[in-house]
């Protein structure tokens, strides 16, 4: 980093204070992730300078003839790590791969059936001051309020109520295994297309850990840095028959010329999850979160739907007496970092909430095992339980330090 550190101090100190915080802090954001050195290397390349309005041997521009190369080994790796027909690789977020089916499927003013936003649903899917929502007539299933699960009896009501042209699955705080073949019959059923995004358990889909989608939907979307430990942006997957309108919808639909260095970025961390170590990895974050919810329980917190299948779980504060704005904050305070995010049924505001939202994928990629889920699970409860007391907080913020030494991260990295 010589030359940024010469030619520009202020971006680079800012830079290097990030690296200092997610050294030194536990970052437990479950849509957030460590990502390998090779990875980042990727992005920060020369294929940033590159030009590739198009597809491989299809472009707008000349000289594309090597960065083909890498878009063509980043579709065949996302089609042969999810069992795809065709996958485009071009998406810069997951929003936008989100925006691109819409186009592709939909005209404005059809109907769709998604989770409501305020049971784990994700904006894209019907906000109404999302693109999605303003363009298209969403309505929502939710998940039922004594067991928090998603009820598919009530999914097909709404879906024979509302006779959506697509159903899309999908959320961003469901701590539970959806049931995709059940939402596949009901799309089947009612003559809709369907959509899984499955942005946050991605990576478990790959390591056969979580059912695949690829099976049971036409269209299947994902963020690629999440769970699945790649550079952030987008992609999808898709059937033969719709390969052309999803491509035509990515560009030229919604994009213009495609990051190729992020492009490289996602064919290396397709290939990283292509190896067996992948699968040892999800099935880490996934026992993690496990062991941490069980943790947290035996402590008295209450987790919503009383734990996880999966990567993440959702944290209800109000026998603690506090907000989930105010657990972020006081757990920040102590160097662990998650979001603040509304429970179902949530009676407090989106900015204040009830709960958090917790994962566990970026501290298992830092080598973080149960037995520190189970140091963690204590620290949070300690925190949680005396955000006044300045002694439990302190003992906390060293117990913090002690887990980050002991697991360090990107240890020859010097910003
Ligand atoms: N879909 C789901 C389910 C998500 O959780 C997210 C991000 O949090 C997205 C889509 C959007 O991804 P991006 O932030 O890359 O636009």
């Amino acid at each position: 980093m010589e030359h940024l550190r010469k030619s520009d101090p202020a971006v680079m100190e800012a830079m290097g204070l990030e690296l200092k915080r997610q050294r030194h802090n536990i970052e437990l954001i479950a849509s957030e992730n460590i990502v390998s050195e090779a990875v980042m290397e990727a992005m920060g390349s020369v294929l940033t300078n590159k030009y590739a309005e198009g597809y491989p041997n299809k472009r707008y521009y000349g000289g594309c003839e090597h960065v083909d190369v890498v878009e063509d080994i980043a579709r065949d790796r996302a089609k042969e790590l999810f069992g795809a027909e065709h996958a485009n690789v071009q998406p810069h977020s997951g929003a936008q791969a989100n925006m691109a089916v819409y186009l592709a499927a939909l005209q404005p003013g059809d109907t769709v059936l998604g989770m409501n936003l305020a049971h784990g649903g994700h904006l894209t899917h019907g906000s109404p001051v999302n693109a999605s929502g303003l363009l298209y007539n969403f309505a929502a299933y939710g998940v039922r309020e004594d067991n928090f699960r998603i009820d598919y009896d009530e999914v097909r009501k709404a879906a024979f109520k509302h006779r959506p042209r697509l159903i899309v699955a999908g959320a961003s705080a469901y701590p539970r295994t959806i049931d995709f073949e059940a939402f596949a019959s009901i799309a089947n059923d009612v003559g809709a297309l369907f959509m899984v995004d499955m942005a946050h358990i991605a990576g478990l889909v790959a390591a056969g850990i979580h059912p695949s989608p690829v099976p049971h939907a036409q269209f299947v979307t994902t963020t690629t840095h999440k769970t699945l430990r790649g550079p952030r942006g987008g992609l999808i997957l898709t059937r033969k028959a719709w390969a052309q309108a999803i491509d035509k919808a990515i560009f030229p639909g919604t994009q213009g010329g495609p990051l190729m260095h992020v492009i490289a970025s996602k064919a290396v961390a397709l290939g990283e999850a292509l190896q067996p170590s992948f699968k040892t990895y999800a099935q880490n974050v996934v026992r993690n979160a496990q062991v941490l919810a069980e943790t947290l329980l035996a402590e008295g917190i209450n987790i919503v739907s009383g734990g996880t299948d999966n990567h993440l779980m959702l944290l209800d504060t109000r026998n603690l007496n506090i907000t989930g704005k105010e657990a972020e904050h006081v757990l920040d305070s102590v160097g662990i970092t998650v979001n603040k995010n509304a429970i179902p049924f949530d009676p407090t505001s989106p900015f204040v909430t009830s709960g958090i939202r917790i994962g566990t994928p970026a501290a298992t990629s830092r080598g973080m095992d149960e037995e520190a889920m189970v140091k963690i699970g204590k620290i949070i409860a300690d925190t949680l339980k005396n955000p006044k007391d300045d002694t439990v907080l302190s003992k906390a913020s060293q117990a913090v330090g002690e887990l980050t030494d002991k697991f360090p991260i990107y240890p020859g990295t010097q910003y």
